[in-house]
Order: structure tokens, then sequence, then C-alpha cells
């Protein structure tokens, strides 16, 4: 069983700090203007060996992307993930071994932003127990091994609306509807703005770098995957758009109410998307990519919190109470980090200086 809570002040009213309610708040605005949002969410997770109880970064696998038993020694456990979801009624999509050793994904249905963040919350915590009671840890950090694949959460989104797809368009350029490229547009404009929400961690930038399918360059593509967002080939009723940076360790309240809210700004302010860029970005040469004035996300936790703080549509949408603690949290989160000396300074600098 499970028991999903919004957060009230003793005399009733919602409560500044609950996230359920900042993302009840982004789909009211949404609907203000006539759409409603569908999302679809693709978690990606480690399954870890535990010593004496303990969680290593060991695998017990040699499997990579989609490939099955005998090789796959974690498709049991992931089997019995998908079984307990279904109990609890997901629709799963797709359940697959990711690139990585160790490494899956489980898929569900798009739905009502609401209750897919609802989902997201649930299916961590199947994950996790699952993975227990098979003597794994599961864990949802975004890098948690250095020199392979970390885990995203790729978000697929549309706008409906009147109960259509908005993003559609049959006589549009590449069959996309001029809200759907304004949509684009917001994202791209905000993904600076909202990574510090979608990319909570000091870890979650471990991930966002170039070599391991994880997005570093702000732009959009209906071809390559390398781009921050991506328009997959399906058109019609399936007409979507995917956000690529966010990764799993997301509050997907909070991530769910940015995204929205980025591209509802991409509608009111007609933000032009600009051209797709088909071409693989990670071997462009620097040059090119100033050419075609390609930003790039933040690099570290610290800089996507200054850009969150210059971000008044991110501002509205938290409301005071959560942007002033998140960023006073985070920001502790920071310096704890940047006081540390690691394993990479002292194997890099010991002997040398
Ligand atoms: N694990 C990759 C990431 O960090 C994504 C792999 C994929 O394309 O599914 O975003
Ligand atoms: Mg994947």
């Amino acid at each position: 069983g499970r028991v999903i809570c919004d957060v009230h002040n003793p005399d009733g009213t919602p409560f500044e700090g609950c996230p359920r309610h900042t993302l009840k708040r982004a789909i009211a605005h949404a609907l203000d203007r006539g759409f409603d949002m569908l999302v679809g969410p693709e978690a990606e997770f480690f399954l870890f060996q535990t010593r004496q109880g303990e969680p290593t970064t060991e695998t017990h696998d040699a499997g990579g992307y989609f490939d099955l038993t005998p090789v796959d020694r974690g498709e049991d456990v992931r089997r019995q993930i998908v079984l307990v979801l279904e109990q609890m009624g997901f629709e799963v999509r797709a359940a697959h071994h990711e690139v990585a050793a160790g490494q899956h994904e489980i898929d569900f249905r798009h739905d009502p932003a609401l209750r897919t963040a609802d989902h997201v919350s649930t299916f961590r915590f199947v994950v996790k127990n699952v993975a227990q009671q098979n003597g794994l840890h599961a864990t949802f950090m975004p890098k948690p091994i250095v020199g392979v694949n970390g885990s995203g959460m790729h978000t697929h989104q549309t706008l409906l609306r009147e109960g259509a797809n908005a993003f559609f368009d049959a006589g549009g350029p590449w069959q996309l509807s001029e809200t759907c490229l304004h949509y684009i547009g917001g994202l791209l404009r905000h993904a600076r703005g909202m990574c510090a929400i979608t990319n909570p961690l000091v870890n979650s930038y471990k991930r966002l770098v170039p070599g391991h399918e994880a997005p570093t360059y702000i732009v959009w593509s209906e071809r390559n995957r390398s781009p921050l967002v991506r328009v997959p080939a399906s058109r019609g009723d399936a007409t979507q758009v995917e956000l690529r940076m966010p990764d799993p360790s997301c509050n997907p309240y909070l991530a769910l109410a940015v995204m929205l809210r980025a591209g509802l700004d991409g509608l009111q302010q007609r933000i032009d998307p600009g051209p797709p860029v088909n071409k693989n970005i990670f071997t462009m040469s620097h040059r090119e990519r100033r050419h075609l004035r390609i930003d790039e996300l933040p690099a570290t936790l610290s800089d996507a919190l200054d850009a969150l703080e210059r971000d008044e549509v991110m501002r509205d949408t938290l409301g005071e109470h959560i942007f002033q603690h998140f960023l006073a949290a985070k920001r502790e989160e920071w310096f704890g980090f940047q006081k540390q000396v690691s394993a990479w300074e002292l194997e890099r600098y010991l002997k040398i200086y």
C-alpha cells in the first residue's frame, strides 16, 4: 500500500513548501491557458552488490544495452520490480538493460503530470525495496562510476489542448506545431535556470559531461541524441518532446513543475528555438559551436544555483519559500563538497608538487 499526501498548514491552507502543491500550481497555470501536460519518464538506475549489508559499486553482470539472460544477471530482479509495479497499478512500457554493466531502465506510460510525479516517487521506493529483498543495492545516484554511463531520467512531454495533441501539425515544419516549437524554445531558454532542480546533486554534474550519452549543449534536434531536447520520430497523437538532462535523483514534483513552466513561458513569449542541430555536437570544434551560438548546461551545482537565482520564471514556479530554502540548502551542500580533497587531486598533484 501507499499513501500520498499534500502538506497543509494547521488552518487547512496549502503549505508553501509542499512540492506536490507546487506542481499542482504549475498544472493550474497550464490549465488557465487551455493545456494539460502528459509526461513519460525514463528512469535509469544501477543494481550493485552489497557486502555485509553495505552497498558497493560492484555490479553482478556483464550486460550491455538491451542484453538478455544469461549475460544480464539483473534480469530476474528487474522482472520482479516490474511485477510489483504492475500490482500497484503501473502500466510498464519497457524494461531493459542499459548501456553500463549493472544498469537498468524501466519506463512507464505517459500520464498526467501529477500522476507521473506520484509514480516516480513510488517507483524509486519499489526499486530499492525489491533490490534489497534480493540482497542488492539499487541506486539512482546520477554518476556512481567514473568513465561509464550515468543514470538519467529523460522526460518525454506533450501538451494536450481539449484532449488533442497540441504539438502535432501535419502542415508545420517537421510536422510540429508552433506551440511545440515555442515550448522547445522555453525549455532551451530556461535550461540553465531549471538545471539545479532537475539535476540537484553535486554528483549530477559528473554525469553531464561529453561521451556518455548525457547532454551538455543547449540545442534541440529532431534526429540526433546528443542535444538537450530531442523530438522522437513519432507524430500524430504520439508527438512529444524529450528533455534529456533530468536525472532520477530529482524531486519529481519540482522537476515537472519547472519543465512545464519553462515550456509555457516559451509559449507566452513565443520563443523561437532556432534551427534543429542534427550533427553530433560533441564532434564539433569549439569554434564551430561558438559560430552556431551553442550554449552549455551549468558545469557544477554551484553554477546551476547561480543560474536558478537569476531566473524569475523559476522563482515564481517554486514560490519564495522553496526558492529560498532550496538555494540555501544546496549552497551548503556545495560548500561541503568544495572543501574536500579528492582522490583525483591526490593522485594528480601529491607527487608532482
Ligand atoms: N544513460 C544515459 C544518460 O545519462 C542515457 C542513455 C540512453 O540514451 O538511454 O542520459
Ligand atoms: Mg536509457
